[in-house]
């Protein structure tokens, strides 16, 4: 997907799966290193990129998923 291999690091959307209940258990989101190779790839900003999922995610009332947003723009800002 987009170009990118499986991950193996970290918990990551972009985490094998060899049956549905791995492929269900993986998270909606990209690990940092992930992030930032299809941010590389699309040639997007990855401050941009996070902040419109998180309005998706706004939009969808998750905010679980909007807390983990916050403190992923805060922590691509400190970088
Ligand atoms: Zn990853």
């Amino acid at each position: 997907m987009f170009s990118i291999r499986h991950c193996v690091k970290y918990e990551c959307c972009m985490n094998g799966s060899n049956n549905k209940f791995e492929m269900d258990g993986r998270p909606t989101y990209f690990c940092p290193e992930c992030l930032r190779k299809l941010c590389w790839n699309l040639k997007q900003d990855e401050k941009q990129h996070l902040t419109r999922v998180r309005s998706f995610w706004v939009n969808e009332k998750n905010y679980e998923l909007v807390r983990f947003y916050d403190r992923s723009i805060v922590a691509i800002t400190e970088d």
